[in-house]
Order: C-alpha cells, then sequence, then structure tokens
C-alpha cells in the first residue's frame, strides 16, 4: 500500500465548467505538486445553454443529451489540470440541473435545487470520509451569484463538513472526518475592476464584440474579504485549455471568454478565497499563498 498524498484539496461544484473558470489554476497547481485534488461535481448541467450550432441538437428542450455530452467535457477538463479523482454527487446523473432562479425545471423530480440537502450531503459524507480532506472550497451562501444549483451546492458541502465529523451520523459512511480548513469562492472587487478596464480595447481579434458587465462576475467581494490567493500565472494555460474543453458553454480567446451570452471577460489565473473555517496559516493581515498553509503539510508532496 501506497501512502496518499499528505495534502488533500475537495472541490464541490455546481455544474461540469464551474471548477474550471473559479479554481482552474488553484487545481492545475495543488494536481502538479502532488497534492491530491477531488472534484464533486452535483449535476451534469442539462439545463445550460449550448453555444456551438454544430451542437444545438444536444439541448433540454431537442435531444436532451447535453448532460451525457457534458460528462465528457468534464474529464477532458479534468485531464487539462492534471486532475483524476472527479466524480458526481451520489453517482453520474443522481442530481439534475435545476435551470436559472424561477423556472418549472427548479422543480422537476431530480432537480438538485428539489433535493433534500441531508440526503445529498450523505452522499458527500462519504467521499470526505473516505479522501479526508484538509481543505474544502465552495461557493458563498449565494451561490457567487444566485445560480440554484449553487445556492444548493454551498448548503450540501457546508452541512457535509458538519455531518462527515459527527461521530453519531452514518458509521456506514465511514470514520468521522473534521476537514480543517473551509474556503469560499471570491473574486476582490479591485482585481474585476482592473480585469475590466481596457477589456473593449482587447476585442478586436478576438471573436467577442461586446464585454460583460463586473456584475456578471460570481463572488465579487471587498477585498477586506479576501484571505487567500492560489493558483497564478504559472498555470494560466492549464485553466484556459480547460476551460476550452467546456465548449458547449464557454468560448475561449485568450486572455478573454464568454458564456453563451457572448459577452467577454477576462480569464483571472490567479483565483481568490476567503477563508471561512479554520486557522489562517499567513500573518496577521496577510493573505495565505497555500491554502494548506498553517496544516504542517507544506512541501510534503514534493
Ligand atoms: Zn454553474
Amino acid at each position: 500500500m501506497t501512502e496518499p498524498p499528505a495534502r488533500r484539496l475537495l472541490l464541490v461544484h455546481a455544474h461540469p465548467d464551474d471548477e474550471s473558470i473559479n479554481n482552474g489554476a488553484t487545481m492545475a497547481a495543488y494536481a502538479a505538486a502532488g497534492a491530491r485534488v477531488t472534484l464533486v461535481t452535483c449535476t451534469l448541467g442539462e439545463e445550460g445553454e449550448v453555444i456551438p450550432a454544430e451542437l444545438a441538437h444536444l439541448a433540454p428542450d431537442r435531444e436532451d443529451a447535453l448532460g451525457a455530452y457534458r460528462v465528457g467535457e468534464l474529464a477532458a477538463a479534468m485531464k487539462e489540470l492534471g486532475v483524476t479523482d472527479h466524480r458526481f454527487l451520489g453517482g453520474t446523473g443522481r442530481y439534475r440541473d435545476s435551470g436559472m432562479m424561477g423556472v418549472a425545471q427548479n422543480h422537476r423530480p431530480g432537480a438538485f435545487w428539489a433535493a433534500d440537502v441531508d440526503e445529498a450531503a450523505a452522499h458527500l459524507v462519504e467521499v470526505i470520509r473516505e479522501v479526508r480532506p484538509q481543505v474544502l472550497v465552495t461557493y458563498d451562501p449565494d451561490g457567487g451569484y444566485g445560480h440554484p444549483d449553487h445556492i444548493q451546492a454551498h448548503r450540501v458541502a457546508m452541512r457535509a463538513a458538519d455531518l462527515a465529523a459527527d461521530p453519531g451520523f452514518r458509521a456506514d459512511l465511514g470514520e468521522p472526518h473534521a476537514i480543517a480548513k473551509v474556503y469560499w469562492n471570491r473574486v476582490p472587487r479591485s482585481v474585476v475592476e482592473e480585469g475590466f478596464r481596457g477589456l473593449a480595447d482587447a476585442l478586436p481579434g478576438s471573436p467577442f464584440t461586446a464585454v460583460a458587465a463586473l456584475a456578471d462576475v460570481p463572488g465579487v467581494t471587498d477585498d477586506e474579504r479576501i484571505t487567500a490567493e492560489a493558483g497564478g500565472p504559472a498555470f494560466g494555460a492549464a485553466k484556459a485549455a480547460a476551460m476550452r474543453a467546456h465548449a458547449t458553454q464557454i468560448e475561449v480567446s485568450e486572455p478573454l471568454f464568454a458564456l453563451s451570452n457572448g459577452l467577454a471577460q477576462p480569464i483571472f489565473v490567479t483565483e481568490y478565497y476567503e477563508l471561512v473555517r479554520g486557522e489562517s496559516g499567513a500573518a496577521p493581515g496577510a493573505r495565505e499563498t497555500d491554502l494548506f498553509a498553517g496544516l504542517g503539510t507544506e512541501g510534503m508532496d514534493q
């Protein structure tokens, strides 16, 4: 038996593509450093809008075959990031994409938004007790931008972190495990403002004709709330390649990308986090540059 990597990072996301947009550089950096990176995706993204015209037939109102197609896109993206452990919550297709807030799909049987939080969390408890991550990354309570599946992913991840540590909960799912640090995805307002400054000048030569609004970026918050950053320019190419692998959802033209609305946004290669549980490993007032800082695992996987 070989020992598992000393550093173990778990990320919980709503749909295939969210991980690459939010954490692609972080995931690539830790995978390259020998840490175990585990991604749990809660739905197959069946309700997504399809960008390439030649794949429009996959859409939910036509063949409804987008979910299975996006399983392949996610696998290709994980290859680009060097991540080998990626799973769907409760198994592939257990929970379905709920669509945007307020649509009828929110309430159809199997929709993630309609799922019982404790029942969904039990599936994640099983993963947590098996992988035993020290660090969990997920969304803030608003899911970054209010999408029902993102809000639900936040609730399920936070609930599972509690239940996994509870010796009284479901002994059949493994030995209790307490996650040392929990982070929410964030983007500092100053970074977004800087990223959007001059964005219009970058449009010529790209396939995009208009720019997104600052409000289109999920998880934007005051700089003071950011406690950690990870990834960085060395992992920008891997992040862009992973985003490109989600071709039904994202069009990439470095350093820009666009979702199905076609509006250009900057690709952020440094990714930002707010520590919400656990102790910061940085000096008081300073940002952590390693999500495992203070855990005594530094350099153990290199
Ligand atoms: Zn999403």
